[in-house]
């Protein structure tokens, strides 16, 4: 479905009010006015610096993924703290805050559990732009503040620390559920953002061959930068290659990035008797596991999944990480729109046009 931007004359913002990024229906959606937030106890509202658009934004606009009309979506932030509820303790306004995707309440079982995305309940952390107003605003709202504000050393940027609220991390989780060890073959299929990230999260973590599979030729060449050692097209037979690469073994860690059947399935086909599949895609209807490629249920193998984890603490652990030069994800943000162009923006990301990887949107 092509994406119909609700075109509206940008004019001077009235008094109270601010810019957001609307779902109205499946294919329209736009910028619209909106009170500035107001923060309530616990919680803080941010002034938004700079956001992005992620995959999960372009189901939501076309209607794949449901959410209420009239919501803003965007779930991804950095921002300066613009007020703090009240109860909110050692946080000033004014402060440059990273905030993550998911907004873990950090005191209800799962939380303390160390399940904080599936806060309450199942996908339950994820909040802003899918259960409560998101960030593709000039103001956000940001509950359970003490747990989700993570204020960003002085010499990061915001676009150093900005793909950390969910791509990197979900694609570095992807590496970290699937616990790679020192020398472990890892095969990543698909190279989108988050394969990416999975790619470079297996090297931090000490893989030692990692397939890399893609149809896109592009993204094949960012994952060597990323740190993929083999890079494999997709419609060139991927299980074929890499079960004859690592001599019919198979790998020790098959990561599924894209969340369809054809990839979960190639995943479980190169993986070998008691390695570890992990999968961060995001499925629609029915995922069928071949038996044979499963050992009959006998070989044991792991299927593992994760949702992007959530809270201050995980966005400070990646911001170290930055600090140290370790990672370098501004290169993903191939693209920069002012929020007044944020629907030329989703047009390109969705178009997948101009070898975009991710775009960025000033706000402020
Ligand atoms: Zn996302
Ligand atoms: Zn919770």
């Amino acid at each position: 479905m092509p994406l119909q931007l609700q075109e509206r004359k940008i004019r001077q913002t009235p008094r109270g009010l601010m810019q957001a990024t609307v779902f109205r229906a499946p294919g329209k959606f736009g910028l619209e006015e909106k009170p500035i937030p107001k923060a309530e106890a616990g919680g803080a509202v941010i002034q938004v610096r700079l956001t992005t658009i992620c995959g999960t934004d372009i189901h939501i606009v076309r209607g794949e993924y449901p959410v209420q009309p009239g919501l803003t979506i965007g779930h991804e932030a950095v921002g300066v703290i613009h007020e703090l509820g009240p109860g909110v303790t050692g946080y000033d306004v004014g402060q440059r805050v990273l905030v993550g995707a998911i907004t873990p309440c950090g005191q209800c079982e799962p939380c303390l559990s160390g399940h904080t995305s599936q806060c309450m309940t199942a996908l339950g952390g994820w909040r802003l732009g899918n259960t409560i107003d998101g960030v593709q605003a000039e103001y956000a709202r940001i509950p359970f503040a003490q747990a989700n504000l993570a204020v960003i050393p002085d010499k990061l940027s915001d676009e150093d620390v900005l793909l950390l609220s969910d791509i990197a991390s979900t694609g570095f989780s992807a590496a970290e559920s699937g616990r790679v060890q020192l020398g472990d073959t890892v095969a990543v299929f698909a190279q989108g953002p988050i394969g990416l990230c999975a790619t470079l999260g297996a090297k931090l973590m000490g893989a030692s061959e990692i397939f890399a599979v893609d149809s896109d030729r592009d993204r094949l060449r960012s994952a060597e930068k990323f740190g993929a050692t083999r890079l494999i097209l997709a419609n060139e037979d991927p299980v074929e290659s890499i079960r004859e690469a690592t001599h019919g073994k198979g790998v020790d860690v098959a990561i599924e990035a894209l969340g369809q059947q054809s990839t979960f399935e190639s995943a479980l086909r190169v993986l070998k008797p008691g390695g570890i599949l992990s999968s961060v895609g995001v499925y629609s209807g029915h995922l069928r596991i071949p038996v044979e490629a499963f050992g009959a249920g006998l070989a044991d193998q792991t299927i593992v999944t994760t949702l992007c984890p959530g809270g201050k603490a995980r966005m400070y652990r990646l911001m170290r990480l930055v600090e140290a030069g370790r990672i370098d994800l501004a290169r993903l943000l191939t693209h920069v729109f002012p929020l007044e162009e944020i629907g030329r923006a989703y047009e390109l990301f969705a178009a997948r046009r101009d070898r975009v990887l991710k775009v960025a949107i000033r706000v402020s």
